[in-house]
């Protein structure tokens, strides 16, 4: 295992000093869905280290629920991250290779292939870092621990964390399938948020940190959805709590980001500023 690691961290250097920003579109296809994005332009080495981001959360944010790739398509980019489903029915969580819809029932089902997805974060998870996490009462400790690890490690890069444990607390929301016409994803939620707290369950937590800079694309910070071991749990975590639990962080020094060449996509202002949103919908505050 050591040897894995030592391998990675020589990889990453060599990697680092050439960090790739890249921009996609389906335009080849002019298709929703489907688009031929399967084609590696980063290279096998860096498309192991790439957090792939679909859309914008600002879009999303604003509304734009419309499915840009495929489930399938989307698995061809990593085996571990977060997201959600067009009409934002339902948390995704991308674990092992595998692409759970945490619905807005409170039911955790495998999103099926043909699935579209509108906005998720993935990549090819390698643990790089560990930390040890003990007494954590709140979200609020939890992000203060693991900042404490990215200050160490590097603070401007991503980093994809799992943390497998049993949770004391463990308070999640999904949402109802949206129809359209959609609203604003903090208006749909106001009214069809669900919310479900869970004692002693057992479970993995994975999360995204985008570096501080990533505040027009993304949010800066943590965010983290959670499933249940037995796979049947699960949803965005709005609060937790657990005494001992051990985090596996992926560092990731590339970034790609496919976008739609839908029309709707592309008359979308997305330098507006949303993040007061952004932070209603993922804090609840
Ligand atoms: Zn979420």
């Amino acid at each position: 295992m050591k040897k894995i690691v030592c391998a990675l961290l020589v990889g990453m250097m060599l990697t680092a000093s050439a960090c790739s920003f890249q921009v996609r579109t389906n335009i080849e296809t002019g298709d929703g869905a489907g688009s031929q994005t399967g084609e590696q332009t980063a290279g096998q080495t860096n498309s192991r280290e790439t957090i792939y981001q679909v859309a914008l959360l600002q879009s999303l944010t604003q509304g734009y629920y419309d499915g840009i790739i495929t489930v399938s398509e989307l698995k061809k980019h990593g085996d571990t991250g977060i997201g959600t489903f067009e009409g934002v029915n339902g948390e995704m969580v991308v674990l092992e290779g595998k692409v759970y819809q945490a619905l807005g029932d409170g039911t955790v089902q495998e999103a099926a292939e043909s699935e579209t997805v509108p906005f998720s974060n993935v990549t090819f998870f390698e643990s790089d870092v560990a930390a040890d996490l003990t007494n954590i009462d709140s979200m609020a400790s939890l992000k203060t621990t693991l900042d404490k690890t990215v200050q160490d490690n590097g603070k401007n890069m991503f980093y994809m964390v799992k943390i497998g444990g049993t949770f004391d607390k463990m308070f999640v929301r999904s949402e109802l399938k949206q129809n359209k016409p959609y609203r604003s994803l903090d208006k749909a939620l106001e009214t069809d948020q669900r919310e479900f707290s869970y004692e002693n369950i057992a479970g993995t937590i994975v999360g995204l940190y985008c570096p501080d800079y990533m505040g027009g694309l993304n949010a800066p910070g943590w965010h983290f959805h959670f499933i249940s071991d037995d796979r049947t749990k699960g949803g965005h975590i709005l609060d937790l709590s657990f005494r001992e639990a051990k985090a596996e962080l992926d560092m990731t020094p590339h970034f790609d980001i496919q976008l739609s060449d839908d029309t709707n996509f592309q008359k979308m202002e997305l330098a507006k500023d949303v993040d007061a949103a952004i932070k209603k919908v993922e804090t609840n505050e």
